[in-house]
């Protein structure tokens, strides 16, 4: 999930295309298994310790960790014996720059990344993509951590996403030994690259329809390590086709709440598929407190959420191969907002969730303007100064009025009380 350095950058896409309402879905349906196979909690909880330990360095792109990493992703899709997406191994090689000094415009850093691409081939005409990125922060060189002065301290990044690429492995391992021969061929994709702007899916969507012309529809997974108490999932990507928001519903695992945006374009690797009109959907359990820091570890993987999790995007895919035709749908592509431009921040992760009485506040960066006033994660934000903030429009137009180094005081709610903070900006 890259939403950290580039955030209000993201926050401004979200915007312009119009975040669609959250909701809840509460009806329960019976959990509808299509195929044979189940998702074993043990293979992912071996995948994910693996790939979140501290030998692999946090998996940054170009790394030896993540070379490593994309050694073992390689290994577990030879053991499956499915077949390369293009050359003679599983690796899709890609570049790109990174600019590293935010004070230098010039001076560019290149960058060499490693996507692992696996294709089991039914011998179908059409193809589904199942993703998820397997990079992750290293040691914090490309500085996309939400830790200050953590330069140094290795981001294991369990929950992002070493959980998604289990649920990857795992899928693969499903459909290749479940002995029936589906109606479509399942790409399995491991990207890189993500953490510094979905670089390697940008690669494959770019030659996907090439190598694979009628490839129907990408599902990915971004941190779904972390299916809370609650048991809200969010799914992406549900007004990409007409067909999705019926069928996500139908095979919702019992006791799950469904969390439905509409949108094609989010903070990960599906975007890149749905910009060359595929339509899709993105499964995420949410942000947390350790989301891009040294603290995203192994043992705070919630294993059998993530095992209802990858069941549940199992009979997906099998349904989604299953369908006669899934149409492509262009969510509100329009500038429907105008975006206000800012040059502040405070440093936190807004809830998109609707809302009008204030803006739920699910993360708090260290060492930026919220955190050092004491703004905490579960604060509800309702203004800012003598501006009212509703919800994520209202914020940012709130924040557009204010000049960096002015000094405002910002209310939140917290436990029903009130409380007055003076933010430095
Ligand atoms: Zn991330």
């Amino acid at each position: 999930m890259f939403l950290s350095k580039t955030y209000f950058k993201k926050l401004s896409i979200f915007s312009l295309l119009g975040i669609s309402a959250l909701y809840f879905s509460q009806e329960k349906t019976v959990q509808n298994i299509v195929g044979s196979e189940q998702a074993n909690e043990n293979n992912l909880k071996k995948h994910i310790t693996y790939l979140a330990s501290d030998e692999l360095q946090g998996r940054l792109t170009g790394s030896e960790g993540e070379a490593k990493a994309a050694d073992y992703l390689s290994s577990e899709f030879k053991k499956l014996g499915l077949k390369p997406y293009e050359g003679e191994n599983f690796i899709q090689n890609f570049e790109y720059n990174i600019k590293l000094n935010p004070h230098d415009d010039k001076t560019s850093t290149p960058v060499k990344g490693k996507n692992v691409i696996a294709v089991l081939n039914n011998e179908a005409e059409r193809t589904i993509v199942i993703g998820a990125h397997y990079d992750h922060l290293g040691l914090n060189e490309h500085h996309n951590s939400t830790s200050a002065n953590s330069e140094g301290q290795i981001h294991n990044g369990a929950d992002d996403n070493a959980s998604g690429s289990a649920a990857v492995l795992e899928l693969a391992r499903m459909f290749s030994q479940n002995k029936i021969k589906e109606k479509v061929n399942y790409i399995f994709a491991l990207f890189s690259g993500e953490e510094d702007g979905l670089m390697g899916s940008k690669k494959m969507a770019e030659t996907v329809k090439t190598q694979y012309p009628n490839t129907i529809f990408m599902i990915n997974m971004d941190m779904v390590g972390r299916l809370s108490k609650d048991n809200n999932l969010n799914v992406g990507g549900v007004g990409t086709s007409p067909i999705l928001p019926e069928l996500v519903k139908k095979y919702k695992p019992e006791g799950i709440n469904l969390a439905l945006d509409e949108s094609g374009i989010g903070p990960s690797d599906h975007t890149s598929f749905y910009l060359k009109d595929i339509p899709v959907l993105f499964l995420f359990t949410g942000t947390h407190t350790d989301y891009h820091k040294p603290t995203d570890d192994a043992d705070k993987i919630n294993y059998p959420g993530e095992k209802v999790i990858t069941n549940y995007v199992f009979n997906l895919a099998n349904a989604l191969g299953n369908e006669r035709e899934i149409p492509f749908v262009k969510t509100k592509a329009a500038a429907t907002k105008e975006v206000p431009k800012y040059k502040v921040t405070l440093g936190i992760m807004p809830n998109y969730a609707d809302s009008k009485d204030g803006m739920g506040i699910d993360g708090v960066m260290d060492g930026r303007p919220a955190a050092n006033a004491g703004i905490q994660q579960g604060d509800i934000l309702t203004k800012i100064g003598k501006c009212e903030v509703r919800e994520v429009y209202s914020y940012m137009d709130c924040l557009s009025k204010i000049k960096a180094g002015e000094e405002h005081p910002v209310t939140v709610k917290r436990n029903g009380e009130e409380k007055i903070m003076n933010v430095k900006f």
